[in-house]
């Protein structure tokens, strides 16, 4: 059984990986989509988001990373799967990825999401919250795959200068 793992993965997490970790064990392959999302504008290239997956997953002989434009359920018809696995954090995901998973299933009765519960320890973790926590200068190493982390410094160092310098009122030159 083939499940497709979508999103943006930008970049993949700790998160991420656990669910990749474990939906691994559950179906014969699995494979993380990287969706060529127009409307989003990334951190990292599809191909680096690729590179990224690649690495993080080389462990796993069952895990393989692809891009892919358009319905993800034409993209799970094309690949031969039959399931689409996503990860739910919290109350907020529910509501998002039910009306997902039925939207699917208006399109294709053939394949059905699978949700795996995050683990506890990840249930915080998004792709967002580590790119802000890196935007300001924020150690990042325990939220990502230790190649990913360095990749996301050398963003923020080349691209977007860390600015972590506490401005208070009280700080603030005084205007004559
Ligand atoms: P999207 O752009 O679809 O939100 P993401 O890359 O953010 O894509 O997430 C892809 C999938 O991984 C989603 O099902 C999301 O709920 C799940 N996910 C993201 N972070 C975590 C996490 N920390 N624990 C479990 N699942 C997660």
């Amino acid at each position: 059984m083939i499940a497709i793992y979508p999103g943006s993965f930008d970049p993949i997490t700790l998160g991420h990986l656990d669910i990749i970790q474990r939906g691994a064990k559950l179906f014969d392959q699995v494979v993380v989509a990287v969706l060529r999302n127009p409307n989003k504008a990334p951190l990292f290239t599809v191909q680096r988001r690729l590179e990224q997956i690649r690495t993080s997953t080389k462990h796993l002989t069952n895990v393989e990373a692809d891009a892919f434009d358009g319905l993800t359920v034409n993209y799970a018809q094309m690949r031969q799967a039959c399931v689409l696995l996503r990860g739910l954090r919290a109350i907020s995901d529910f509501e998002v990825e039910l009306q997902m998973a039925h939207t699917n299933k208006t399109l294709s009765t053939e394949i059905e999401t699978v949700f795996l519960a995050t683990s506890n320890e990840y249930s915080f973790l998004s792709s967002s919250v580590v790119k802000e926590i890196a935007k300001f200068g924020g150690s990042v190493d325990h939220l990502v795959p230790p190649h990913v982390a360095l990749d996301i410094y050398q963003c923020y160092a080349q691209n977007h200068p860390v600015s972590n310098q506490i401005t208070t009122e009280s700080t603030k030159p005084l205007q004559s």
